[in-house]
């Protein structure tokens, strides 16, 4: 675009040269019709100079009569005196075609002879004058050789004779020379000066428009900095002005669309859902930041790609079947290197024009992993307490009908069974009342009665009421005969008053269910302990069982509804599979963290962490009471 013209493909060249061309064809055409005229004229001019005046036309017609030779030499004395006809050599001829007379004196031996000029011959013979202008090879001269007839006085029929006149034309070619000279020198300078002249005005033309050209260039490059010099009024003039305000106008559009650009680009960069854009082959031109982490991809790459292969969906969709259906897919992008499982939802439309002509498609895609996870585990939540709760009913329909068949009359069998189905349907009431907190939890309708509670007391009232249980459990055992489970409750407590604000009846829930499972997984003879701590910010309470602890894989999981190690060994020891879920909702509602660490074989540590002010003290509240 910025190429250099060169000078002979410029306006500027053609222009000067269709000026000089004019010009010459013009001095070409004037000149030759001038130099025509100019020599017609002079010829004739000359012509009418050689003409024999008629006296000695008359005198040659009178001797050439008579054959004497006293004629003779009058002849030759008439044409010596011939005074208007100069520098000419002239023949006398008579009727027989013999050289009578010679006006030139180095020829004289030639009269008396027959005369070999063709042109006098043709003019006795046909009885014509004759005017021809011949050029001497020999030495490039021009003559004009006029053949007047001579008559007999008195009757023009009868010839008596010719004068061939031969007149040097030098004079009048070098007079023709010379002008036509002036003329050629005049032409060159006219030629000069015209070409000079066509070079300025080709120059005045071409100078706007090469700023133009230039403004032009720039503004393509984006440069909208300069004006274009307005030289005139003219056409030029005004072609300048307009291409000042397209400048202008351009800029003015340039920003636009530049700001334009750029509030899609924050738009489609701060959006959360990714968004993709296609040209009508369905090679993708756009992708967002969003979609780019979506699919794992970087922007280059994609570049490079159809949609239906970015999406992974080409086995199944072509780009054709999207133009034609713009339903919504939902995709499964391979995981990335952190083995995230992406799930998204893709929906299609397509670019069009306003004529309806598409252009495009653009793909939204919005990450539906937590919904998807969210709908998944709900029909698994309902399956499971479906099946949770089947089971116990089962076994309790089966323990009813046996009854009910008679065994209700056995009195070693009936108490037996009743109190089965005691346990079950407590094992339920239990179930029922945990899922019910458990959507209260979910739903954010648990309520909680916040205290400021000292911690090391509450934690010891806890363990007091186990170790009592504990104990009447052995007794009865021992009252009854029977061996039971023996366990020691062991306490690390910190001497410093922990003033925590928590709902002292879920916390002790949540205390409690942990505690249980200490208890139903600790072997005979187990101690657990039970620590209270405080850091900076938090309290933490533990309890340690010295039982057959939890695989390192189903660590994290334990706190999951339902989720139980041993199914059938939770089940027999009336577990819900709901315990640590609920202490799990009741810390968090408290601002606090659940955790667990365990080595099988060697015992499981169940953490609770709950926020903690260590300016808070129930001093206050003493006082106020
Ligand atoms: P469950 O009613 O079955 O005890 P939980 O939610 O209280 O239900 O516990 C979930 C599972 O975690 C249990 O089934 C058990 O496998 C495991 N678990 C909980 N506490 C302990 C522990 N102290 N030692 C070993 N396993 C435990």
């Amino acid at each position: 675009m910025n190429n250099k013209i060169s000078f002979f493909r410029s306006i500027q060249f053609k222009i000067a040269a269709i000026f000089m061309l004019l010009l010459l064809i013009t001095i070409e055409i004037i000149g030759a019709y001038f130099v025509h005229r100019l020599e017609q004229q002079n010829i004739e001019t000359f012509e009418a100079q050689v003409q024999l005046p008629s006296y000695v036309t008359t005198s040659l017609a009178n001797n050439l009569a008579s054959s004497s030779a006293h004629s003779r030499r009058n002849v030759r004395s008439t044409i010596n005196d011939i005074s208007n006809i100069q520098n000419s050599d002239i023949e006398v001829i008579d009727s027989q075609g013999k050289i009578v007379a010679v006006r030139n004196s180095s020829n004289q031996n030639i009269i008396g002879q027959r005369t070999t000029n063709a042109q006098i011959k043709d003019v006795i013979y046909s009885g014509r004058k004759t005017t021809q202008i011949s050029h001497n090879d020999r030495d490039g001269s021009y003559y004009l050789a006029i053949t007047p007839l001579i008559s007999s006085n008195g009757d023009s029929n009868t010839v008596v004779g010719a004068v061939y006149i031969r007149a040097d034309m030098d004079q009048v070619y070098k007079s023709i020379n010379s002008i036509v000279f002036i003329f050629f020198v005049a032409s060159l300078v006219a030629g000069l000066l015209g070409a000079l002249i066509s070079i300025v005005v080709a120059r005045a033309i071409t100078r706007p428009i090469a700023e133009m050209r230039k403004q032009a260039i720039r503004m393509a490059k984006g440069d909208y900095s300069g004006q274009v010099r307005v030289y005139s009024e003219d056409e030029l003039g005004q072609l300048a002005v307009a291409v000042n305000n397209l400048s202008v106008r351009v800029e003015e559009e340039q920003e636009n669309s530049d700001a334009e650009r750029n509030r899609l680009n924050s738009v489609l960069t701060q959006m959360t859902d990714g968004v993709v854009a296609t040209d009508r082959h369905g090679k993708v031109t756009i992708i967002n930041e969003a979609a780019q982490s979506f699919l794992n991809v970087d922007q280059k790459t994609a570049f490079t790609m159809q949609l239906v292969d970015l999406l992974e969906i080409s086995a199944t969709t072509s780009f054709d079947d999207l133009l034609a259906n713009q339903d919504e897919r939902i995709i499964e992008p391979e995981a990335d290197s952190d083995g995230d499982n992406l799930i998204l939802q893709a929906d299609f439309s397509l670019i069009k024009r306003n004529t309806g002509f598409v252009t495009g498609v653009i793909c939204v895609l919005h990450d539906v992993t937590e919904q998807q996870k969210i709908d998944r585990d709900r029909r698994q939540f309902v399956s499971n307490v479906s099946h949770e709760l089947r089971t116990p009913l089962t076994s309790l329909r089966s323990y009813i009908e046996t009854l009910n068949d008679g065994a209700w009359k056995d009195p070693h069998l009936a108490p037996q069974f009743l109190k089965v189905t005691q346990e079950e349907t407590e094992r339920m009431i239990r179930m029922v009342n945990s899922l019910l907190d458990l959507s209260r939890f979910d739903q954010g309708t648990a309520k909680l009665n916040v205290e400021l509670v000292n911690f090391n007391e509450f934690f010891n009232f806890i363990l007091d009421r186990f170790d009592m249980l504990i104990k009447n459990n052995q007794e009865k055992a021992a009252a009854a005969g029977k061996d039971t489970k023996k366990y020691t409750i062991k306490r690390t407590f910190t001497k410093k008053d922990l003033w925590v604000e928590i709902d002292p009846d879920k916390m002790t829930q949540a205390i409690d269910n942990i505690m249980n499972n200490a208890l139903k997984y600790s072997p005979d003879g187990g101690t657990i302990t039970c620590r209270l701590i405080d850091t900076q910010r938090y309290i933490i309470l533990s309890i340690s069982d010295q039982g057959l602890g939890i695989p390192r894989k189903d660590l994290k999981k334990v706190f999951a509804r339902f989720y139980r190690v041993d199914k059938a060994r939770s089940r027999k020891q009336g577990g819900t599979g709901l315990g640590l879920s609920i202490s799990k909702e009741v810390v968090e509602a408290q601002g606090g963290h659940v955790w667990v660490n365990s080595m099988e074989n060697h015992g499981s540590t169940f953490y609770i962490s709950l926020p903690y002010d260590p300016n808070e003290t129930g001093g206050d509240w003493d006082e106020a009471l």
